[in-house]
């Protein structure tokens, strides 16, 4: 597990007349893939001798909870994740992320999330994944870019990834300070992302730049011209795309493209189990379209 989820490769394309290259960390592993494999990959690699429960909170439907489940299976732990609600129509028909997570042994719990304080044996991880143990597993993904630039003999890069928490960006910046990172808010907007940068790092210099959006989305919302985009871009580069994050991060860098003067990689997050609950969405929501 270890040895596969250590690099990814970078491949060139030809998206929408840009050229650019794509760093592939959606085979990282079929289980453990993504950001989230680099976020989680300092409790994958750590011995906690006392943990016997893993906690956590959020969406039902999050990459984050089944990535945590593929942890908390392989540490044999158990785990509990806390949600506001579940919905009927998932509960009697369990797919995407969800079903997955469920798979692994996770315990859905409806209600809050206690407060544990230091209860011994419990390790509590916050939705999103945005804490300083998440960069170590982020470090990672820079040195393969730095080895991969330096194959090439590329000197400086304009690297872009959509943002959640920011937590990706921000670490990757952190890591890579020859080279620009650029991000767009998904969750949220340009306000909330800055904050998100500066609890995590409070000089300003050390962040990456943010692009605005060209009209305000709701994260998870369906949009005709995401799918539309998502489905142009699978065809044209053979790449599945994430339906939650991607189509939004592929908008404001193809908009953006002329002005990055630099060789360009975006990075390919994972989150293609999420695809399997997006789909059927976006199916009842535009049945013309498939
Ligand atoms: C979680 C996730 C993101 C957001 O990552 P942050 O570090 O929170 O910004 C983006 N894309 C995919 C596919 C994700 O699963």
């Amino acid at each position: 597990m270890l040895d596969v989820i250590k690099s990814s490769p970078i491949e060139k394309i030809s998206l929408a007349g840009a050229s650019l290259f794509l760093k592939r960390d959606d085979l990282l592993h079929p289980d453990f893939s993504g950001n989230k494999a680099r976020k989680f990959y300092y409790y994958l690699t750590h011995d906690f001798p006392s943990v016997h429960t893993l906690i956590s909170w959020g969406s039902i439907q999050s990459n984050a909870m089944y990535s945590l489940s593929v942890l908390a299976k392989l540490k044999g732990w158990e785990f509990r994740y806390y949600v506001h609600h579940i919905p009927d129509y998932l509960k009697q028909h369990p797919h995407g992320n969800y079903f997955y997570a469920l798979e692994n042994g996770m315990r859905v719990i409806v209600g809050e999330v206690p407060s544990l304080g230091e209860s011994k044996g419990i390790l509590s991880i916050p939705e999103g994944g945005a804490i300083e143990e998440s960069s170590e597993g982020i470090a990672l993904l820079a040195k393969e870019i730095l080895q991969w630039k330096a194959t090439l003999s590329l000197k400086k890069c304009a690297i872009f990834l959509p943002s959640g928490t920011g937590t990706t960006a921000l670490f990757l910046q952190r890591y890579l300070l020859d080279d620009c990172v650029y991000t767009t808010p998904c969750v949220g907007d340009e306000a909330y992302l800055k904050k998100q940068f500066t609890q995590l790092e409070a000089q300003q210099t050390l962040h990456p730049t943010i692009l605005t959006p060209p009209k305000k989305y709701h994260f998870g919302k369906l949009y005709e011209e995401h799918y539309r985009l998502w489905l142009d871009a699978k065809k044209e580069t053979g790449v599945t795309f994430d339906l939650l994050y991607d189509p939004l991060g592929l908008r404001v860098m193809l908009d953006a493209y002329e002005d990055f003067s630099l060789p360009l990689v975006y990075i390919h997050q994972g989150g293609l189990k999420g695809n399997e609950s997006m789909l059927p969405r976006y199916e009842r929501k535009y049945p013309t379209l498939f």
